[in-house]
């Protein structure tokens, strides 16, 4: 008789990924695995995720996680430590530096990967009992230039739509969001209402994305030229009487000076077109289809944010939907894409360096409530630093200790390389982390903490559209990790503020950040959970998907903000915003002749501490690379496949080469994914210059002034290992997640000795190692007991350099061939469904044969497409380029 199988219940949860704030199932099985889906009640998504969201199970091993506290020795070592020698050590180093240097020489970095509660309470810490404003956030790098925007137009930083906007509206305008690679849930939405209700879409940006090609209308603006189109609109929209006369009289401010200044900026279409770079046809056709269209929902993502003039853009935006009343009614306004999962969370906490707590500021006034809820002794009474000024100050000395949680900023900030040499600067540098390694531990970090990881940890998080929802935990914690919000209430009561840190459970906390949303708050403040200041434990523990505000005492309203005015200034009228002209603020030289665009792709996340651990993930596209126009690439020597150096006046990076016409001449595009943990040279944050918005500080990551150039390394190979390696001196390489281990792709100028020499270091172990040197190409297998347990090949870029292992072992031929031959570097078939693993080659050859027509006949063929829908904009692009180049 079957012994009977225990099944764990399943998890109602949300993925840890980008801001749509998808709900998920997870159905555990015990053994630290589990099985994800979409969550078919959840409104973010209704069932739907996307190829990162359905990789999740695949994320969940223990591998390089960090399960102890660690302290590093005198010797430059990390030893492991206990809890309580750890959090004193936090304790005692911010205190006596603090006592000795004043409250601004320390600094807390935190992240939208953070739970609202681990936020709460870190916010509170700093700003209530340690008496400075130096928190800052990596969401500072996403979406603050949203928040300075709102913040100017309405008063507070208020989302005012919903995602059902998106279904109802005629018209979507995407500027500077690639949402079907970034939101690709939200955008299969959009594509819905397209398919279902003849939406149009209109995307606005440099580069032609997956999403630009699903567009009706595709916009190449010239890189920063955002604010010149929209004034345009303004402009345009005033001269055909399409201005909403009675809102903006009733509703707003400022409107005359804003259209002054439109006019300046740009008068008519042709001045609009020559501004943006376009033709007068097409800007036409825009402001044809804005003017004409009731319900247009405008949504906006880093490639508005992350610029100098960020904030101007968002505003500009913003005006256009005040003008013409399209804001707060169904299927209208402008709508923030926030990239991370819980920045909207950090944002209502107020873990932001110019926010005081729960979208109050720095008045008097604000700072006395909040000091007199918390009961707080030590109140910050000013702005802190943000995050690329905090790191200054770090370079600069003044401040000395510094605690960064869930977040990687060696990586991620502009100038990284100099972020990470500012680090190791630091009298007291703490990390709180999920693993062992990355850029940021590895820049000197004293204390390593473990931190809870997705699944163990159990808090709330808020979307993109101000919806709350609860991550909840079907893992049990590992090691001796702790939740974020446990660590940071240790180290205050450690520094003698445990009355006002003495939360038993996240609940707990919870409680407290909606009670303080509602205190004093007689509704002149947007964000307000008071309607859960009470909520129990078990109702916490059950709590289904909520969109704010949430009053006590009154049920959940309209969930839109302002379609009968209700801002949040002094006189309750939103602002127009008068924008400065656009200018970048760096100019291109004979040095530095290109515009280096930077963002994401479809599988990865951030610096890939996550999804760098899924093999499927890892083959849609595996190596860092660079996107250049044909007549560039020509120009510079650069070819398809080959090697490039990107440089800026901060740093180089060495990535692949794709030639494509999508790209602008004169623009460069590299992705943000690869560190120090993932490639040789590919950090692109190290190439960002640190200019920043005035009134956002977020930093400029689209237009930095770089030069392009050839790599010529003659050798390419690869070697597969079941754990890491230091590949020779001089290699360019790339870790790709496979099964069973790492494979390292690699370039190099060195021949077949070094390589031997390496197979015997990094190889051989317990392992017997199998050679061969046939003609110029160098191979290596190591066996263990039979087994293949790595192997290694190197050779000229046009050798074979897939082969048949048993050849050098004579064992079980088939089972080793399976295990080791593959494609060699460059020749991989790249994968489109990480679903099903299908490949390019699949599709376009069933395309090219007559199998398949259509994205439905590819899915029923071959499944791709059919699973999470990630790879649909591509499959339809396959089939239309298929189409082209073999019309019969
Ligand atoms: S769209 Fe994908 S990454 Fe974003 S929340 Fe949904 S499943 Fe996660």
């Amino acid at each position: 008789m079957n012994a009977p199988v225990h099944m764990e219940p399943a998890v109602r949860t949300t993925c840890p990924y980008c801001g749509v704030g998808c709900g998920l199932i997870v159905q555990s099985d015990g053994h630290g695995g589990a099985a994800v889906a979409g969550d078919p009640t959840h409104p973010a998504n209704f069932g739907r995720i996307c190829s990162k969201g359905s990789a999740l199970g695949e994320t969940l091993a223990l591998d390089g996680r960090l399960l102890h506290p660690m302290l590093r020795q005198g010797d430059g070592t990390l030893v492991r430590a206990g809890w309580p020698q750890a959090l004193d050590a936090v304790a005692e180093g911010f205190g006596r530096i603090i006592e000795r240097d004043g409250p601004n020489a320390i600094a807390f970095y935190l992240s939208g990967q953070l739970l609202t509660e681990d936020y709460y309470v870190a916010n509170k810490l700093m700003k209530g009992f340690l008496g400075s404003a130096n928190v800052d956030t990596n969401s500072r790098l996403c979406m603050a230039s949203s928040v300075a925007g709102h913040r100017r137009a309405f008063g507070a930083d208020t989302v005012p739509g919903s995602y059902a906007d998106l279904d109802q509206a005629d018209l979507i305008v995407l500027v500077g969001s690639n949402a079907a690679w970034c939101h690709p849930v939200l955008f299969q939405r959009m594509m819905h209402n397209k398919a279902e209700r003849g939406a149009r879409i209109v995307v606005i940006d440099p580069r032609r994305t997956v999403t630009a090609e699903e567009a009706d209308l595709f916009l190449p603006i010239a890189p920063g030229t955002d604010t010149a189109l929209f004034c345009g609109l303004l402009v345009e929209l005033a001269e055909r009487g399409a201005v909403d006369g009675a809102y903006v009289d009733a509703y707003t401010s400022g409107f005359a000076e804003a259209l002054t200044r439109a006019r300046e900026i740009a008068p008519d279409i042709t001045a609009t077109a020559h501004a943006i770079g376009l033709d007068e046809s097409a800007v036409a056709h825009f402001f044809d289809l804005f003017h004409a269209s009731a319900r247009v929902v405008t949504c906006y993502s880093q490639g508005v944010n992350q610029s100098a003039q960020g904030t101007d853009k968002v505003d500009a935006i913003i005006n256009c939907h005040l003008a013409t009343g399209r804001i707060g009614k169904p299927g209208t306004g402008p709508l923030s894409l926030t990239g991370q999962p819980n920045a909207m969370g950090g944002r209502e906490v107020g873990g932001l360096a110019n926010q005081l707590a729960v979208h109050m500021g720095f008045t008097p006034v604000e700072i006395d409530r909040v000091r007199r809820f918390w009961n707080a002794p030590r109140m910050a009474t000013r702005e802190g630093l943000k995050a690329v000024q905090m790191f200054e100050a770090i370079e600069r000395g003044e401040i000395k200790a510094l605690w960064v949680m869930a977040t990687n900023p060696a990586v991620s900030l502009p100038r990284a390389g100099a972020v990470r040499e500012a680090l190791a600067k630091l009298e007291l540098f703490v990390v709180s982390e999920n693993v062992r390694s990355n850029d940021t531990v590895n820049a000197g970090a004293h204390v390593l903490l473990p931190a809870a990881a997705w699944g163990e940890k159990d808090g709330a998080v808020t979307n993109s559209e101000r919806r709350v929802s609860r991550q909840r935990t079907f893992l049990p914690l590992p090691g001796e990790a702790k939740p974020d919000w446990w660590i940071v209430a240790e180290v205050a009561r450690r520094m003698g503020f445990a009355a006002a840190f003495a939360y038993r459970s996240a609940a707990d906390v919870f409680r407290e950040h909606a009670a303080l949303s509602a205190f004093e708050n007689d509704g002149a403040r947007d964000f307000d959970l008071g309607g859960l200041a009470d909520i129990t434990d078990d109702g916490y523990g059950t709590l289904e998907p909520v969109q704010w505000p949430l009053r006590a005492g009154e049920a959940p309203t309209d969930s839109r903000f302002f379609a009968s005015g209700g801002f949040f200034t002094p006189d309750r009228k939103a602002r127009f915003v008068a924008p400065e002209p656009p200018a970048l603020r760096e100019a291109t030289s004979d040095a530095f002749p290109f515009r280096l665009n930077t963002g994401r792709i479809r599988d990865q996340w951030h610096t890939m501490t996550r999804t760098g651990l899924s093999a499927r993930l890892a083959m849609h596209l595996p190596e860092p690379f660079v996107e250049v126009h044909p007549r560039d690439a020509a120009a510079a020597g650069l070819t398809d496949g080959g090697l490039a150096r990107i440089s800026t006046l901060h740093g180089a990076c060495v990535v692949k080469v794709v030639v494509t016409g999508g790209q602008q001449p004169g623009s460069l595009f590299v992705p943000i994914h690869w560190s120090a943990e993932t490639a040789s040279c590919a950090r692109v944050g190290e190439l960002i210059s640190p200019h920043t918005d005035p009134y956002s500080g977020q930093p400029e990551a689209k237009a930095t002034p770089a030069a392009i150039a050839p790599v010529v390394l003659p050798l390419r190979g690869f070697t597969r290992t079941r754990r890491a390696v230091a590949l020779p001196e001089g290699t360019w390489w790339v870790r790709v997640a496979v099964t069973d281990g790492a494979e390292y792709r690699l370039a190099t100028g060195q021949g077949p000795m070094v390589w031997h020499d390496f197979a015997y270091r990094a190889l051989v172990g317990d392992a017997t190692l199998a050679e061969q040197l046939d003609g110029p190409v160098y191979r290596a297998a190591a066996f263990v007991d039979g087994e293949l347990d790595g192997c290694l090949c190197v050779g000229p870029a046009d050798a074979p350099l897939a082969w048949d292992a048993a050849a050098l072992h004579g064992a079980d031929g088939a089972r080793l061939t399976a295990r080791i031959s593959r494609d060699p570097i460059g020749v991989t078939e790249p994968v489109i469904c990480a679903c099903f693993g299908v490949g390019v080659e699949a599709v376009r050859q069933a395309i090219s044969c007559g199998t398949v027509r259509t994205v439905a006949e590819i899915g029923r063929t071959l499944r791709a497409g059919t699973n999470c829908g990630s790879c649909l904009p591509e499959l339809k692009q396959l089939i239309i380029h298929e189409h082209i180049a073999h019309p019969n």
